[in-house]
C-alpha cells in the first residue's frame, strides 16, 4: 500500500483545524488504496491550535504533529513537514480550506500517471484586494523574466509530490527558503490543475501588504542576481555620461572662460548620482544580508514538542 503524507502548516488556526480534519477524513475514504498520515506543523501558535491537534492525535493514529518553539514562518513549517515526512508522496496544503481537499484524488491520479508533482493554481484572484492582485501579477512577471525559475502566476505551495521530488527539495538546504522558487528550480514534470479561490473557512490571513512585499523581495533575491547587474549597468552608463559631460565642461571653460552659473545642474547631478549610489548599496545590502544569514547556518526551525518518534534532525 502506498503512503501519502499531508503536511499542514498551522499558525493560529484553531478556528479551522476541525473543519479541515473532517474534510480530509471524508476525502481519504474515497481513495482507500493509500495509507495517509497528517503532519500538522504548529508554527508557534498563540491560540489553542496545538491542543486541538493533540486532541486529534489522541483519537487518530494518522495524526502526527511538530510544534515549534516560536513562530518561524510558513516556509520553515513546510520544510519541517517535508523533513519529517516519510510517505511515497507528500502533499502540502494550507489549513484554512483555501486549498480544496476535494482535489486530492485527482492529484493522486496524475502522479500515478507518471508526473512527479501535481500542483494547484488559483484560476482567479477573487477575494484579494486590487492592490495585492496588481503587485502579485507584476511580481510573477518580473521574477520569471529575471531569474532562472519559472513560477506560474497563482501557483502556491499546494502540491502533491513524489518522494523523489521531496528529496530534491530537501537537498536545497538554504536557511532563507523561498519554496515557490525551490519547487520550480528542482525541475521534474509538474501537472498544473486550477481551482477556484475561496475565502478562508474562518480566522484571518496571516499576511499583510508589508509582509508580502518583503516576501517578494526575498523571492527575487533568492533566485536572481539580476538586481546586482542593474547596479553595475546603471553605474556604467552614468560614468559614460559623466565623462562626456566632463569633456564638454572642459572645452566650454577653455573656449568661453570660467562662469559661475551651473549651480542647479551640479545639485541635480549630485542628487541623482547620490540616489543611484544609495540604491546600489541597498541592493548589495540585500544580498550581503542573505549571505550573513546563510553563513550562520542557524536551524530552520526548533521543535518544542512532537509525537513523531523517529524524528529526523537537520
Ligand atoms: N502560516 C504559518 N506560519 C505563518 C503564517 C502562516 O504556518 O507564520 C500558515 C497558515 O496557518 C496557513 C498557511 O500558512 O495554513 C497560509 O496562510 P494564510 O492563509 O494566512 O495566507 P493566505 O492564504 O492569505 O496567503
Ligand atoms: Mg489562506
Amino acid at each position: 500500500m502506498k503512503t501519502i503524507d499531508i503536511v499542514v502548516p498551522c499558525y493560529n488556526e484553531s478556528q479551522v483545524l476541525n473543519i479541515l480534519y473532517n474534510a480530509l477524513e471524508e476525502i481519504v475514504q474515497t481513495v482507500p488504496d493509500y495509507k495517509f498520515t497528517y503532519i500538522f506543523v504548529d508554527d508557534g501558535s498563540v491560540d489553542n491550535t496545538l491542543s486541538i491537534i493533540k486532541t486529534l492525535a489522541k483519537d487518530d493514529d494518522k495524526v502526527k504533529y511538530i510544534s515549534f518553539s516560536r513562530n518561524f514562518g510558513k516556509e520553515s513549517a513546510m520544510y519541517a513537514g517535508l523533513l519529517q515526512s516519510s510517505g511515497d508522496m507528500v502533499l502540502i496544503m494550507d489549513s484554512d480550506m483555501q486549498n480544496p481537499p476535494s482535489m486530492i484524488p485527482k492529484m493522486i491520479s496524475y502522479i500515478e500517471e507518471g508526473y512527479d508533482c501535481c500542483g494547484g493554481y488559483r484560476a482567479d484572484r477573487k477575494g484579494d484586494g486590487k492592490l495585492r492582485t496588481f503587485f502579485t501579477n507584476n511580481f510573477y512577471k518580473l521574477t520569471n523574466k529575471i531569474s532562472e525559475v519559472n513560477m506560474p502566476n497563482g501557483a502556491g505551495d499546494f502540491r502533491l509530490m513524489t518522494r523523489k521530488m521531496v528529496n530534491a527539495v530537501l537537498a536545497l538546504s538554504e536557511v532563507q527558503r523561498f519554496s515557490k522558487g525551490i519547487f520550480s528550480w528542482v525541475g521534474f514534470n509538474t501537472k498544473w490543475i486550477s481551482f477556484e479561490n475561496v475565502d478562508r473557512a474562518a480566522g484571518v490571513s496571516k499576511w499583510n501588504f508589508f509582509k508580502l512585499f518583503s516576501y517578494a523581495i526575498d523571492g527575487i533575491t533568492a533566485f536572481s542576481t539580476f538586481p546586482l547587474k542593474i547596479a553595475s549597468i546603471l553605474g556604467f552608463f552614468i560614468s559614460c555620461f559623466s565623462f562626456i559631460y566632463l569633456i564638454y565642461i572642459v572645452l566650454k571653460t577653455l573656449i568661453l572662460g570660467v562662469d559661475v552659473a551651473g549651480y542647479a545642474s551640479i545639485i541635480t547631478i549630485n542628487l541623482f548620482i547620490g540616489g543611484i549610489i544609495i540604491l546600489s548599496c541597498g541592493i548589495l545590502g540585500e544580498y550581503i544580508g542573505k549571505i550573513y544569514l546563510e553563513v550562520k547556518k542557524r536551524p530552520i526551525y526548533i521543535t518544542a514538542e512532537t509525537n513523531i518518534e523517529d524524528k529526523k534532525e537537520k
